[in-house]
């Protein structure tokens, strides 16, 4: 259809001729954000409507593709990073050759610095590289369509043994890495729900080389997030499966490096880790 279209242009005599001859300028594209400030390890909701063709945007460095939503206009929900430096940002939208420069403030969540020392024999139990690859690349998944809807439930109720975002530090070496979900103390054989709709992109298992992350799920919700349930005891779903809000997908362990039956519960944008409670607490 769109081929056809082209053809017809340009066999027409008036196809060098632009609409804007015709007094039909093309619309202006309006790129908005949800809030101009935030905290380190949240994420900041962009929208853009009266774009005809599919807007992006770059911030920090980083591109970050926009997902056509219901209403004819686009969405990217953009992380920051929670080691990001605190200080002043631009988000830079782009539709075409048009761009606007959007400033952003972000400010530091004030997280406490957690020093861990490690003897030589724990520090060498570091992730495979099967495990790495398998988990970075289920977590880069752009799918189009949005599968959640309205605000995510906890996967498993219990005691919040370990708050997102604690910032570490190993052997006294400068901040390296931080805490990249939430950990639930429940006991192990308790159920794990999928918090939302989406579909099963990674069943890892620790007898196949998953040896820190454990039994591990990751579930793409669509439009760039993802979840991720790690130190499973069982795994109920397979690569593939859709699931819906509710369902169980594992059950609590204590499998690869975990110091006791509990659920490591991570939640990504475009594969950066953000507090998975934000999206508890509010729809989007
Ligand atoms: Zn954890």
């Amino acid at each position: 259809m769109h081929f056809a279209i082209c053809c017809l242009l340009l066999l027409c005599p008036l196809s060098g001729i632009s609409p804007e001859a015709f007094g039909a300028a093309r619309p202006q594209p309006v790129f908005s954000i949800d809030r101009d400030t935030l905290r380190q390890g949240e994420f900041l909701v962009a929208t853009v409507s009266g774009s005809a063709s599919g807007p992006g945007l770059r911030f920090n460095g980083k591109r970050y593709p926009m997902f056509r939503q219901g209403d004819g206009g686009y969405r990217a929900l953009v992380p920051v990073e929670n080691l990001t430096e605190p200080g002043r940002y631009e988000i830079v939208a782009g539709d075409g050759d048009r761009a606007q420069r959007i400033p952003v403030t972000v400010v530091s969540n004030n997280l406490p610095v957690q020093k861990i020392w490690l003897d030589e024999k724990t520090n060498s139990l570091k992730a495979t590289e099967e495990e790495k690859k398998q988990v970075r690349q289920a977590l880069r998944t752009l799918s189009g369509e949005q599968r959640w809807n309205g605000a995510f439930d906890y996967p498993s109720k219990g005691r919040k043994s370990s708050p997102f975002g604690v910032k570490r530090s190993y052997n006294g070496a400068p901040v390296s890495s931080y805490h990249k979900g939430i950990d639930i103390a429940v006991p192990q054989g308790t159920p794990v729900l999928a918090p939302a709709d989406g579909k099963i992109v990674l069943t890892g298992y620790e007898a196949n080389r998953f040896h820190v992350h454990g039994n591990t799920v990751i579930i793409d919700h669509g439009q760039g997030l993802q979840t991720i349930y790690l130190h499973l005891h069982a795994i109920d779903v397979e690569t593939g499966d859709t699931v819906k809000k509710g369902e169980a997908i594992g059950t609590v362990g204590s499998t690869g490096i975990s110091t006791g039956p509990h659920l490591h519960w991570g939640t990504y944008l475009y594969g950066t880790s953000v507090d998975p409670e934000l999206f508890v607490r509010k729809e989007y």
